[in-house]
């Protein structure tokens, strides 16, 4: 083994968690990329497995550790060299992680990701039980050339890092940090660069958006950069996921309302409904503030498309309050909703509260929540056959058929289903927008039929 830089190294990436450690991904990849380093089609052909973790909840932490230990094997099986665990995992567990994982040849964290070529050349040189994790993560990085994994039409552009909001359940500000805004400059200029590779659709993501520029002495504001990237002209989406529902301006929405190439799409986590919950979850909103809001975006867009988060099984959340819940989301019928079960997180406020539900009960309550979803969906979903939408088309579903897997106007990408069309011309493919018109719907999915070109 060598640290030459001459000598051809392979590294392959395991990216777990959300979409934000998917950009931290690709920022490592672009690095390797500019130090001659080659990314492996898949882990098996890599000379170095990089897993990049996620440990936001218990679920998550499960799936890394697996991951983990299967890339451990592929090394005990002699289809890589070494294998490097990044990102929110050794962040937040920097001094148990070695013991825990000693297989495991580097740790870093989420402060490390330019460090990666230099720590990939290491372990070709045999160097081992590596750990480069920072107390306290507080830097903000650009990518130094685009590498996209979406898979797709779209990109994700990250646009901050780093959360100031407190909210009781979550984990995140501990393990990323303050929150940190990239300048207008450089998010605008990413998005140029992705939008001549070809990316139709860009994804405005940060832990909250809606926070963006609010740490800078300038006029940087997700308005602002909405104004900015409408004037890129072309054809192409934006899209805005992960919003603090109670931040939501009306100069953003008239922004959004007038720039044509922002989707008529919000994301915006409410966690839940009941007073007493909200209180404890310390969130900033509260019922009113939502109602106000979802009204506000209904007004100036009819047309829009919301999602929301909702967090069950709080501590002290009784079935009165989940009630609330259920109500609220029914009287409000959010076009996509997700959920997920509370799981009680070291170095949080909620950690230390007792009355948690019994995790039995928890899960019955999220049940109910995405069954009563469903049949919200179904309900929106039929009411919307016949009518014609912009479809981006993404992959081949079935080419006797011509039918292409893309995604409407309403649906973000991963989370909200699928629209598949039919007798797409020859032509047309991966990142075109058409027209179709809806013939049928399954499940969190539609069928449509191609009408034209846009
Ligand atoms: S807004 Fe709340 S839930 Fe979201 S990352 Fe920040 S602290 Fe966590």
């Amino acid at each position: 083994m060598t640290d030459d830089a001459s000598v051809p190294i392979s590294v392959g990436f395991i990216s777990l968690g959300c979409a934000k450690n998917l950009v931290d991904s690709q920022t490592m990849a672009g690095n390797l990329v500019t130090a001659n380093i080659t990314l492996a089609a898949a882990p098996e052909d890599a000379d170095v497995v990089i897993v990049n973790t996620c440990s936001f909840v218990e679920d998550a932490r499960e799936e890394s550790m697996e991951m983990i230990l299967s890339a451990c094997q592929l090394k005990q099986d002699g289809a890589c060299r070494a294998v490097l665990v990044a990102g929110c995992l050794p962040q937040r567990y920097r001094e148990q992680i070695q013991e825990a994982l000693p297989d495991v040849d580097a740790f870093i964290g989420v402060d490390e990701l330019d460090r990666v070529p230099e720590i990939v050349r290491e372990l070709e040189a045999g160097k081992r039980h590596i750990l480069e994790v920072s107390e306290q993560a507080e830097r903000l990085f650009e990518p130094v050339v685009p590498v996209v994994f979406s898979g797709g039409a779209n990109a994700y552009l990250k646009i901050a890092e780093g959360c100031n909001h407190q909210c009781a359940f979550c984990a995140i500000p501990g393990i990323r940090g303050r929150h940190r805004s990239r300048s207008l400059d450089q998010v605008v200029g990413e998005a140029e660069s992705l939008l001549g590779q070809g990316f139709r659709e860009l994804d405005i993501i940060s832990q909250d958006i809606m926070s963006y520029g609010r740490d800078r002495q300038d006029d940087t504001s997700l308005p602002a950069l909405l104004r900015r990237l409408g004037t890129l002209g072309g054809d192409f989406w934006v899209r805005l996921l992960y919003g603090y529902p109670s931040l939501v301006s009306d100069e953003l929405l008239e922004v959004m309302a007038e720039t044509p190439q922002v989707c008529h799409y919000l994301d915006v986590p409410i966690q839940h409904s009941h007073p007493d919950v909200l209180k404890g979850m310390r969130r900033g909103s509260t019922v009113p503030h939502v109602k106000k809001m979802v009204d506000r975006v209904r007004s100036v867009m009819p047309d829009a498309t919301l999602r929301t988060t909702c967090l069950v099984g709080f501590p002290g959340e009784t079935e009165e309050h989940f009630e609330h819940l259920l109500e609220f989301c029914q009287s409000v019928r959010f076009d996509h909703l997700g959920a997920f079960v509370y799981s009680p997180e070291e170095n949080t406020p909620a950690y230390e509260m007792d009355a948690v539900p019994p995790l039995e009960v928890a899960e019955a309550r999220y049940a109910r929540l995405m069954e009563q979803q469903k049949t919200i969906v179904d309900e929106n979903n039929k009411a919307l056959l016949g009518e014609t939408i912009d479809v981006l088309l993404e992959t081949v579903e079935d080419d006797a058929c011509n039918t292409w897997r893309g995604r409407s106007l309403r649906q973000a990408p991963e989370v909200d289903g699928t629209t598949f069309v039919e007798d797409v011309p020859d032509e047309l493919g991966l990142g075109d927008f058409v027209s179709a018109t809806y013939t049928a719907t399954y499940d969190y999915d539609m069928r449509a039929v191609y009408t034209q070109e846009q």
